[in-house]
């Protein structure tokens, strides 16, 4: 073993040989270590499982990078990253390159845009090998410009600070452009949500899209207007974005231009839940709805009121679905199950007296891996359903 500091588990507490978490109760010997350190973990009677990075602050304190005998060094993390890479090789367009404990890299993850990576640390141990991932990121692509944008909350649960700018030279431009597909979207970086654009959705707004032809839109939540601009490139007729954050706004409005589709779009700045219900009191009627609102459960204990949440906007959209219409309706709450979702969709059109076809059940975007064994990888589901 290389490293001396020791996690040993309590009896019965070895699901760390299927799923990387420890939490502090999983632990009979706390790691004499500093905080974000690697450690050795072993089970209750000394036998190897793995190796991780350990913080005494947060509940769930380690998590394991390596089951191998292995130093957790830089020959490592550029082993990692490059499988990353290499797993989306083929992928055009901005995409996620590394997905956390699903590419062997736990609280790491670099989205690419052309020429900028955007590296984001959910972990002190990862944040203070930021410099090394960092030099493994540019053995694997090339010398890219990399811009961290750490999430705060992480950060503050890890205690340290969240570093958001261009992490050295070469600095990268402020914004970029990147194409999905048949559209082109402005990134502008270090703003906005996520790490500039909702990557996992990449797949789904391409399929949807596919369907679009001819039909008036509505994108409700919706961000810098990527469902909507692929459904207009796809020759939808009309589309109606509805969003409430200003810069979302503004993003939206620029995306609609650059794609040629500002004409046949109307941006709305409102609260999704009062727009969906004026255009129900209007008797408005789409072609094809999308629901792809923010997590409304990001707690266990959130799950009650999100699912009040969903079965709302769900309730109106079947209402505002005309016949033959398309749903695309989802859910990116972690705690809240596949079956739970569908449930209340259904539930939702049963009271709307609509009845709904299962065309597909969609997920996250390929370059979003989820492993079985770490459900938390996997968290967007989606329906596609059209109106009977
Ligand atoms: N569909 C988008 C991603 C949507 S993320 C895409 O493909 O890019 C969810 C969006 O909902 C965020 O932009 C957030 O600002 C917005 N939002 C959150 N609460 C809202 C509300 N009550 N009304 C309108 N928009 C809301």
């Amino acid at each position: 073993m290389t490293s001396d500091a020791v996690l040993r588990l309590r009896r019965g507490h070895d699901r760390a040989r299927v799923h990387p978490w420890i939490f502090k109760g999983d632990v009979a010997d706390v790691p004499r270590t500093e905080p974000g350190g690697a450690v050795t973990v072993i089970d209750s009677i000394g036998r190897f499982v793995g190796r991780g990075l350990f913080n005494p602050r947060p509940g769930l304190c380690c998590r394991i990078v390596t089951w191998e005998d292995e130093p957790l060094d830089d020959a490592l993390w550029r082993a990692r990253m490059a499988r990353a890479v290499e797993r989306r090789a083929g992928r055009t367009g901005a995409t996620r390159l590394v997905w956390s404990e699903a590419d062997g890299l736990p609280g790491v993850v670099v989205d690419r845009y052309g020429p900028v990576a955007v590296l984001q640390c959910l972990t002190l141990g990862m944040a203070r090998r930021r410099a090394a991932l960092v030099r493994a990121l540019r053995d694997a692509i090339g010398d890219v410009a990399v811009l961290a944008a750490d999430e705060p909350a992480a950060a503050a649960l890890e205690g340290f600070t969240a570093l958001a700018g261009w992490v050295d030279e070469p600095r990268g431009p402020d914004s970029v452009v990147v194409d999905e597909g048949p559209a082109r979207f402005l990134v502008r970086l270090g703003v906005g949500h996520k790490t500039g654009l909702y990557l996992d959705q990449t797949d789904n707004r391409l399929r949807v899209a596919g369907l679009a032809a001819g039909r008036t839109v509505l994108d409700a939540f919706a961000y810098t207007a990527g469902f909507a601009c692929q459904a207009l490139v796809a020759g939808a007729a009309r589309a109606v974005c509805i969003e409430s954050s200003k810069e979302a706004l503004a993003g939206a409005v620029d995306n609609l231009a650059l794609n040629g589709a500002i004409d046949r779009a109307e941006v709305r700045d409102a609260n999704a839940f009062d727009a969906l219900r004026a255009l129900e009191r209007a008797n408005a009627r789409f072609g094809l709805i999308v629901l792809d609102p923010p997590p409304f459960a990001r707690t266990r204990t959130a799950v009650a009121g999100a699912l009040r949440g969903y079965k709302e906007i769900n309730l109106r959209a079947a209402r505002l679905l005309e016949p033959g219409g398309i749903l695309a309706t989802f859910s990116c709450s972690f705690h809240v199950t596949a079956s739970a979702f569908e449930a209340v969709v259904a539930d939702a059109a049963t009271d709307a007296g609509v009845r709904l076809a299962l065309l597909d059940q969609l997920g996250q975007s390929a370059d979003h891996p989820s492993l079985l064994t770490v459900p938390e990888t996997r968290y967007l589901k989606g329906l596609l359903l059209q109106a009977r």
